[in-house]
């Protein structure tokens, strides 16, 4: 059966990149009966924190891959594996695979003449024995190619001439990235290694270590670069790209997984919005695009929407909870009134496109005067709103308390000030709500209540 890896390096935030690695292997793995492996390749000590890999764990967990289910195997730790990593450099040494060096860069550059150029093999023949300084490096073959087969990429051949004899071990003994990576995909059985389109110039390399190690290489399958929205690879210090950022906005996890999913490919049929077990079945690696795959937030957005839609109410509820209270909510806890919140909900539901909003939607029902937004205020206090707002008021203290009566009774105000309904409406908006746009008025109005909306148009037409 198949054995697919996520292998990340816990250097910070969960970005969105891994998270799509992480879910087309979980889902080859689950499709297929097989295991998926989490490696953490923490062996940059320097650079490596603990909270980081209770990070990863969290994060995968939010996207539905969950340590404690059957397909999960994990987490193996790099580290624990130096020993390993040292013994195959050992091997690769007494098998003639690989020969020390103790060249400079300057002492390469004088010769090649370049800082471009890779190594020119000058310590291939000398037979220098280990000392504190000198590199390992694997001897690449002159001749021939090395053929990697990827099930996106088809089968690119890198000329074994044009691959210099790279360090596999440094000065101080310790193995490198290329060859640890190696070693412990041996080690773990992974047969299909699905990653970044960045780490295919690695390949060449990694496959021929796996050949002198004696084993077969796996089948690669090399993802395509996520780009933002100028076509720039999506970087950490120019895009959001932390998946723990999009969760603390309010995008659903669900959500995130279905987009994610979609990064570079697609089920066909216009199948776009699909729950994750479904898109897990019907996911083919070999179907996943090889050009760029651009990472759109308003998509994203629209998909969240459509998660937000179509929660049931309870739930709803439930997943704006965070949202109203601290410190997102600018409230007294104790002000907060969970029946009412639960009735204006549903308006809410149907137009949030991240869950966060929900707070600015509805704090004009908890604080004890509306926000004020001075756009807001600017934009609809103009000439003539206070007399709207007097007249509305005096209309309203014996209107019947009901959303199509308060509309009628505010469209007649309008007319007689000669607005239309909108126009009449956005003095009334946000005098009440503190804002121009927000959940429907009359509604809002009828929550509220007679005594507060009278108190709010008093004080804004005062
Ligand atoms: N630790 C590597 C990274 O985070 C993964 C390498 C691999 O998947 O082979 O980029």
């Amino acid at each position: 059966p198949v054995r697919v890896r996520f292998a990340p390096s816990p250097t910070g935030m969960f970005h969105v990149g891994g998270a799509r690695s992480a879910l087309y292997n979980w889902a080859v793995a689950r499709q297929r009966g097989g295991t998926f492996v989490l490696r953490i390749e923490d062996t940059d000590a320097a650079r490596n924190q603990p909270e980081w890999i209770d990070g990863i764990i969290n994060a995968l967990a939010a996207i539905g891959i969950h340590k404690d289910d059957a397909t999960f195997e994990g987490p193996y730790f790099q580290s624990q594996n130096a020993d390993r990593h040292r013994a195959a450099a050992a091997q690769l040494l007494a098998g003639g695979h690989a020969y020390y060096c103790d060249c400079t860069r300057e002492q390469l550059n004088a010769r090649t003449g370049s800082e471009q150029l890779g190594y020119d093999g000058f310590c291939r023949e000398r037979g220098l024995e280990y000392a504190e300084g000198r590199a390992l490096r694997f001897r690449t073959p002159d001749e021939g190619e090395t053929v990697v087969v990827d099930l996106i990429r088809g089968e690119p051949a890198f000329p074994n001439a044009a691959i210099e004899d790279f360090v596999i071990a440094r000065g101080d003994g310790s193995p490198v990235f290329l060859l640890a990576n190696v070693v412990d995909d041996l080690d773990e059985g992974i047969t299909e290694v699905i990653r970044g389109e960045e780490h295919l110039s690695n390949t060449p390399k990694q496959q021929l270590l796996w050949q002198a190690l004696g084993a077969t290489a796996p089948v690669w399958a090399h993802l395509p670069v996520i780009v933002n929205e100028k076509r720039q690879k999506l970087s950490k210090r120019r895009d959001k790209v932390a998946l723990e950022d999009y969760l603390a906005e309010g995008f659903l996890p669900e959500a995130m997984v279905n987009y994610l999913m979609l990064l570079g490919w697609g089920p066909g049929d216009d199948v776009e919005i699909a729950p994750q077990a479904q898109l897990e079945q019907l996911f083919r690696v070999e179907d996943v695009n090889t050009s760029p795959a651009f990472f759109d937030v308003k998509k994203l957005t629209a998909f969240n929407g459509e998660y937000i839609r179509a929660l049931s109410p309870a739930d709803f509820t439930a997943a704006c909870a965070p949202w109203l209270t601290a410190p997102h909510a600018p409230w007294e806890p104790a002000a907060f009134d969970q029946k009412l919140f639960e009735t204006m909900a549903p308006l809410a539901q149907t137009r949030l496109a991240v869950l966060s909003e929900i707070t600015a939607n509805v704090d004009f029902l908890f604080l004890a005067e509306p926000v004020e937004d001075e756009a807001s205020w600017n934009k609809a206090m103009k000439a003539g709103a206070a007399e709207v707002l007097r007249d509305a008021r005096a209309a309203f203290a014996t209107a019947t308390w009901e959303a199509e009566e308060l509309k009628a009774v505010l469209l007649a105000v309008g007319e007689q000030h000669g607005l239309k309904l909108g126009k009449a409406q956005a003095p009334v908006r946000v005098a009440v709500t503190g804002r121009t746009v927000g959940l429907p008025l009359f509604e809002s109005l009828e929550l509220l209540g007679r005594e507060r909306v009278l108190a709010r148009l008093d004080a804004a037409s005062a």
